[in-house]
């Protein structure tokens, strides 16, 4: 099962204590995947999902908080994959007073066009727990998270715009950065965030998948961590070979060209000690000077002897 599956499959046993929370988390199914449909004065709320446990957890929502049964039928999608589709009706002609209780409980609104639309949204929830909820419901029914060994990415699928501004407003609401692009006329909001994702995975309810997304997430902050320190001391190593390769060749051109001996006694003794231990660290080559000299001073020599050979070079062949 990939992780975005084992993330819904335990949300499917994660529900609200309150009576406030699971009709918000219903709202959210509802307003997601659903769709209400007014005919002969009957009116009928659709579900429609390739998710069974969606499928399941609406239909345990709404007899718990309506005692109001679904039917449900399932049908082969007309794609190649022929994935199955759960269409889940509620209401019938003897229920419409119920089912405009229902609508009103979840401030949901339908308009001519049969469509569905959330009427406030923070009329909805009684509190933070309800929000909780509905981003629970929300995610049962239009979201997906990577398995987080690949990149960090959880997103939500909505069909309109209001719906997700709405539901974008919610997981902002927790101190979350979502942001939404459209995508094949579909509105997605995403979290690229590690410690977004896991915060939002707390916000739902799924404790489990929780652990081990975090397990993970340590795991590859500390391999991140170590081929970073390591890419630093490669680089400071390979920057130190380079220059000692660079003081190397100039004291041999001095050499071959003007003499070392000719040079003042502490440029000398510092040349002949690089030539002798090209591998010697800054710090090492000034603890073989009589008297020792420090990493500046060492520092400072060498570069001296680059500008002599720089000028030996030019062919100026005055060494001041
Ligand atoms: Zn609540």
């Amino acid at each position: 099962m990939s992780f975005s599956s084992n993330v819904k499959s335990e949300l499917l046993h994660c529900f609200g204590e309150e009576p406030h929370c699971s009709i918000s988390e219903m709202t959210a199914i509802i307003n997601l995947c659903g769709q209400i449909i007014e005919k002969d004065n009957k009116i009928c709320i659709k579900i429609q999902t390739e998710n069974v446990t969606v499928a399941r957890k609406f239909f345990t929502l709404i007899k718990k908080n309506f005692n109001i049964e679904c039917s449900i039928t399932v049908r082969r999608s007309s794609q190649l994959k022929k994935n199955r589709i759960y269409v889940l009706s509620v209401g019938d002609k003897s229920r419409r007073e119920s089912m405009l209780k229902l609508l009103e409980t979840c401030s949901l609104a339908y308009g001519n066009n049969g469509g569905l639309k959330l009427n406030n949204i923070k009329g909805l929830f009684y509190d933070v727990c309800c929000k909780k909820a509905y981003i629970r419901g929300a995610f049962l029914s239009s979201g997906s998270v990577n398995d987080p060994e690949k990149t960090y990415h959880m997103e939500f699928v909505v069909q309109d715009e209001y719906n997700c501004r709405d539901l974008m407003e919610v997981i902002n609401s927790f101190g979350i950065d979502s942001k939404s692009i459209i995508r094949k006329e579909h509105y997605v909001i995403y979290i690229k965030e590690g410690e977004q994702i896991s915060d939002l995975l707390n916000i739902m309810g799924a404790h489990v998948a929780l652990m081990n997304f975090e397990n993970i997430r340590i795991l590859k902050d500390m391999r991140n961590n170590v081929n970073r320190k390591v890419n630093c001391e490669t680089a400071n190593l390979s920057k130190t070979i380079t220059a000692a390769v660079k003081q190397i060749e100039d004291i041999e051109f001095i050499r071959d060209n003007y003499g070392l001996k000719k040079l003042p006694p502490a440029l000398c003794a510092t040349a002949m000690a690089r030539l002798d231990f090209p591998d010697a660290s800054l710090k090492e080559l000034g603890a073989m000077m009589r008297p020792p000299v420090g990493k500046s001073g060492i520092n400072h020599r060498l570069h001296k002897i680059s500008e002599i050979a720089q000028q030996l070079i030019e062919g100026n062949g005055m060494i001041k």
